[in-house]
């Protein structure tokens, strides 16, 4: 299969490619979008052997749900089943936007799109070209991350053709994403809102909106307060994801002490043979000896920092470098969801300083 480029980057958006696409899709077929947070492995959620697909293409464990994306509130209505009255209240104040809320499902979305599950994962998003997608279709789709399973996910269209060129019918290629990391994923089913994966839409910003809101006690994003052990919700977040090649080591503590440890760090490191990369700050870059060093953005725009990250793992792979350190960002909005991602390519290895 010759997987086509859409090019759907410059505005006015190309309406010959969203119509290309959406014939794609009605015909069972797959394709890859940008949405805000990062791309899609789009396919007609209803279609059990597009679901299939999609699973087939990324390499994708079969219990591993997908996250289904609408453009209006009331197909929400139309595929899940005992709403609550919270889900009204999160969509107001999130949708379109990076909240993915998990709620009971009906027949209406099969069993191949949930993996099993009876619940369902709903999100509007925020992009011009997945909303012009999905109403152009009539389809709901389902799309999780267009990366093969185990990479980190694609922020570029770039990224996806790495990944699944060949495997897939067309990228919808709509430039580099704007927020860069996977959305906030909230169980709506039980008592309590419960996050089930951290994102750009933080504790705080939920609490606001529906009071209680507590994290799922299997997800680790850094707290000292929060158990590591216990099994995470999301059936997604249980495996080894977002792996960079190279051995990844995370080194948290005072600016000062964490640039001479990563020094002292890789200089053992080159000393035994191995090539290093870092993950530094603007700030910090400079004060690095040796090793490969890239700036993963500004320790004062954590937007920066969340961008980068995926691009900048990715980049490290290229260059086949042997052992990875990064700095640790524990920014104010997004910090847990990018501590989260980080801990997990990193294999929640860290060094404390
Ligand atoms: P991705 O789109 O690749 O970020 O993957 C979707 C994420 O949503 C995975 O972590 C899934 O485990 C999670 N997810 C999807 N549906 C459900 C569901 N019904 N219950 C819990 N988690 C879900
Ligand atoms: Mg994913």
């Amino acid at each position: 299969m010759i997987t086509k480029i859409l090019d759907v980057s410059e505005e006015p958006i190309n309406i010959d490619y969203i119509k290309e696409a959406s014939e794609i899709l009605k015909k069972g077929g797959l394709v890859a979008f940008p949405t805000e947070t990062v791309y899609g492995l789009g396919g007609d959620a209803t279609d059990k052997e597009a679901s299939r697909k999609i699973y087939a293409a990324k390499g994708r464990p079969s219990d591993n749900p997908l996250i289904v994306h609408i453009s209006k509130f009331e197909q929400l209505q139309q595929i899940s089943k005992d709403l609550p009255d919270t889900a009204k209240l999160l969509a107001d104040a999130f949708w379109p936007g990076p909240l993915t809320m998990v709620v009971n499902k009906n027949k209406f979305i099969p069993y191949e799109t949930t993996g099993g599950l009876d619940t369902v994962a709903v999100r509007m998003p925020n992009n011009p070209v997945a909303l012009a997608l999905i109403n152009e279709s009539g389809c709901m789709i389902a799309a999780p991350s267009a990366n093969t399973s185990g990479r980190p996910s694609p922020t570029k269209a770039s990224h996806v053709y790495e990944d699944l060129s060949g495997k897939i019918d067309a990228i919808l290629d709509g430039g580099s994403v704007d927020i860069g990391l996977e959305s906030t994923i909230v169980d709506l089913t039980e008592d309590v809102v419960t996050i089930l994966r951290p994102g750009y839409i933080n504790m705080d910003m939920l609490r606001q909106v529906v009071g209680e809101v507590r994290m799922d006690p299997g997800i680790s994003c850094g707290d000292k307060d929060i158990s590591v052990g216990a099994k995470p919700k999301a059936p997604g977040m249980r495996y080894k994801h977002y792996a960079p090649k190279g051995d990844l080591t995370i080194v948290s503590g005072q600016e000062d002490k964490v640039v001479s440890a990563i020094n002292q760090l890789t200089s053992q490191a080159i000393a035994k043979g191995l090539s290093v990369g870092i993950i530094a700050t603007s700030a910090s870059a400079d004060r690095y000896t040796s090793g490969k060093v890239l700036v993963i953005g500004d320790r004062e725009d954590e937007a920066s920092i969340a961008h980068n990250l995926y691009d900048i793992l990715r980049q490290f792979d290229e260059e086949d470098v042997d052992v990875i350190f990064s700095e640790s960002f524990a920014t104010p909005q997004m910090g847990q969801a990018i501590m989260n991602r980080l801990l997990k390519a990193a294999g929640q290895q860290t060094i404390e300083v």
